[in-house]
């Protein structure tokens, strides 16, 4: 990447940070406490460009590299977890699955309103039955004419309350491993689908997370995205992109928990002393800014490969399982440095604490990473 990239990465950079410190943070507190989906938030990210950040500007997005979007997501995750997972969300899962495998319909009538943020994406691959093991989707779609008939319950999705067009995979094929799985475009308003159970979730509490039960509910033949049974490869895909979004997060939620706690250490006094002085608390400010170099660097690393074109399977399954575990890290030193008070909410660094363990889960857990990257590493 030249300087030009670079120097772009940077304003947006600071643009993000700006955009976070004055609509976000005076709200993080109420908004969690309410678990508040701040839909004026989102509407003003689009205005701003960032509800389709990898989208090309003909298609209505803005058409930026993984390396702004790394560094979006982290400005984000630095002063609102659950806002920055709505983002990450909403741009590498729902939108850009719509982009990379939607028909020229979906891209000329979709893509634009969700990359303009006028409407919210999700993407529904998980299921009761079917976390970790996503190849097990039970979830139906039979084809009846020239529409598909699509039955099951998804999930956890991200903006299933809130959203307005989901990515949804469903087998199409019975039992034929993954190869049976296809992904439709299904517009939320479509008769037949429900929300059901929003989660009350311990942290990313702002983030909208509920099921999606989908009864008979018929889509057009152009609903189906790409070639009937690659459904699952296009999944993986699209994951391999999103866990960057998940360890940018990640970074972020980090950098934030630490911040916060060197500006404690060097208020609080104990012992006649800022508590910085001491060298067990200096340690843990160390480790923390060392790893959260180390996750920022692996996390761009695999933002470069990703611009370049090339395959990220194991990088980003490496930047993911890295700086989620950094930020679970640093959240739980964040709330040890600052003690009691860490302990309780008027403080920032228990909310960081909760955010961060979402990210050792989400878009695949820290084992199903280590699987993933065992597997690359074996050549399976
Ligand atoms: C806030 C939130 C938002 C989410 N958003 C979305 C979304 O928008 N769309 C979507 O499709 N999904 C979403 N998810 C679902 C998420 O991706 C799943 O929760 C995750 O993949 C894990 O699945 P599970 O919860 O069923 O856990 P399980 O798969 O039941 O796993 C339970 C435990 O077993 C471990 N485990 C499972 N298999 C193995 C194995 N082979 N080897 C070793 N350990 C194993 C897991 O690592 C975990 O520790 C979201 C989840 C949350 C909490």
């Amino acid at each position: 990447m030249g300087d030009t990239c670079a120097e772009s990465v940077k304003e947006c950079r600071e643009m993000v940070r700006d955009f976070a410190r004055a609509e976000i943070a005076p709200h993080v507190r109420e908004w969690d406490d309410k678990a508040y989906f701040p839909v004026e938030v989102f509407r003003k990210l689009g205005e701003l460009g960032l509800m389709g950040i990898l989208i090309p500007e003909e298609f209505g997005g803005t058409g930026l590299t993984y390396r702004h979007y790394v560094a979006i997501l982290e400005e984000l995750g630095a002063v609102e977890g659950g806002i920055g997972l709505s983002v990450a969300a909403h741009n590498s899962l729902g939108t850009n699955h719509a982009y990379m495998f939607g028909s020229d319909e979906i891209r000329k009538e979709w893509v634009p309103r969700l990359a303009r943020g006028e409407v919210l994406g999700a993407w529904g691959l998980t299921e009761p039955e079917a976390g970790s093991d996503s190849g097990a989707t039970k979830t139906t779609a039979v084809r009846q004419g020239k529409e598909w008939i699509l039955n099951g319950t998804k999930n956890f999705i991200t903006h299933a309350g809130t959203g307005g067009a989901a990515v949804i995979m469903a087998r199409t094929t019975p039992g034929k491993d993954h190869h049976g799985i296809s992904a439709f475009f299904l517009p939320l308003n479509s008769p037949g689908v429900t929300v059901g159970k929003h989660e009350d979730k311990v942290g990313m509490r702002v983030s909208d997370t509920a099921s999606l039960i989908l009864e008979d509910c018929r889509v057009g033949e152009g609903a189906l995205l790409g070639r009937e049974g690659d459904g699952f490869v296009q999944a993986m895909q699209v994951l391999d992109g999103g866990r960057i979004s998940i360890a940018a997060l990640s970074v972020g939620i980090a950098r934030g928990a630490m911040d916060a706690a060197v500006s404690y250490a060097k208020e609080r006094c104990q012992f006649g002393r800022p508590i910085a002085a001491f060298q067990g608390i200096r340690f843990k400010l160390a480790d923390m800014a060392t790893e959260v170099q180390a996750a920022r660097l692996l996390t761009e690393r695999a933002a470069e490969e990703k611009d370049g074109g090339r395959k990220t399977t194991l990088i980003s399954s490496q930047a993911k399982l890295y700086a989620s575990e950094v930020a679970v890290r640093a959240g739980e030193n964040a709330v040890q440095i600052m003690g009691g008070y860490g302990y309780c909410k008027d403080y920032p660094a228990e909310k960081f604490w909760r955010d961060a363990k979402l990210c050792t889960i989400g878009e695949g857990t820290s084992e199903i990473q280590r699987l993933v990257i065992a597997r690359e590493l074996i050549g399976e």
